[in-house]
């Protein structure tokens, strides 16, 4: 038995098992990455499709996916590798690659506007032992370095990954516990806690998808904003918000997507706090 301390879950895993998350595992009494360099995704994206809408704006970057993930989003848009039946297939055929080899392949697409490496597409806190073995070679190599995160980790792990990390998009997917523990699977004061030491060492910008009935109510946008606002980026400006449109997926089907005109008005919300909003999706 071992005990996992990565994310808020903490969980007791017996020798041979897999974490709740489906990407670590107990090996000799200690918890690893059992996804560590297992690639599901692998695609030279533009740098706004991230999004980051202030960091290296134009820019193209490659983006790499494992499996698995600590939260249990019903919306997942990227369902196949995080926690449907098909994700826990990858864990047995997903290609492996070292973090020499994603940096050599990096390296390699300058010539097509590549900035650097992008960890995305599935939870990248869950495997951060690859994420840091990579980010700290790609910076050697003068390439940027980006991850995409729900923010679900302990202080530790960010402790272990932000000297390597340029750049983040961390979801703050709404502003109460009850929608990150009873919708989400997830702990809203350890994404805040999260966020909150990101920025003091990487520039950050930051996602809210908008759910009918969920989040989308004047009120709670209102707070989040503030607390946003709060916040600073490394560079002393303010936090950039990209506020998103739900679209019906996965295991929730059982509502229409976001009206445009509430991603809007959302957004209008958050700029009387912030100044940079971005809406998405619409
Ligand atoms: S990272 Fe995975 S194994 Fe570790 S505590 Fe969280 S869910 Fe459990």
């Amino acid at each position: 038995m071992a005990v996992c301390s990565v994310c808020f879950r903490h969980c007791t895993i017996k020798d041979g098992q897999l974490g709740f998350c489906g990407g670590r595992i107990a090996r000799n009494g200690r918890v690893e990455a059992f996804n560590y360099g297992r690639i599901t995704a692998l695609a030279l994206d533009p740098i706004e499709k991230k999004p980051l809408a202030r960091f290296c704006p134009g820019s193209m970057i490659l983006s790499v996916g494992s499996f698995g993930c600590n939260l249990r989003c019903p919306f997942c848009q990227n369902h196949e590798i995080s926690w449907s039946e098909q994700a826990k297939q990858y864990a047995k055929t997903a290609e492996s690659a070292s973090p020499e080899e994603l940096t050599a392949l990096a390296e390699g697409m300058r010539n097509r506007g590549n900035v650097g490496i992008a960890f995305t597409y599935n939870e990248p806190l869950i495997g951060y032992e690859f994420v840091r073995d990579t980010a700290r070679l790609a910076k050697e190599k003068g390439l940027k370095t980006v991850m995409v995160t729900n923010g679900t980790a302990e202080p530790a792990v960010l402790a272990e990954l932000s000297p390597y990390i340029d750049a983040m998009n961390v979801d703050l997917k709404g502003f109460t516990e009850r929608y990150y523990g009873k919708v989400l699977g997830g702990s809203l004061r350890q994404v805040m806690g999260f966020i909150e030491a990101a920025v003091k060492t990487s520039h950050v910008e930051l996602t809210t998808l908008i759910v009918p009935g969920e989040n989308d109510s004047e009120e709670e946008m209102r707070a989040l904003a503030k607390w946003v606002g709060t916040l600073k980026n490394p560079d002393g400006r303010g936090i950039p918000l990209h506020v998103t449109r739900f679209f019906p997926r996965f295991h929730m089907q059982d509502r229409e997507a976001t009206p445009v005109r509430t991603v809007y008005r959302l957004a209008e919300i958050a700029r009387e706090t912030l100044e940079y909003v971005y809406t998405g999706n619409c």
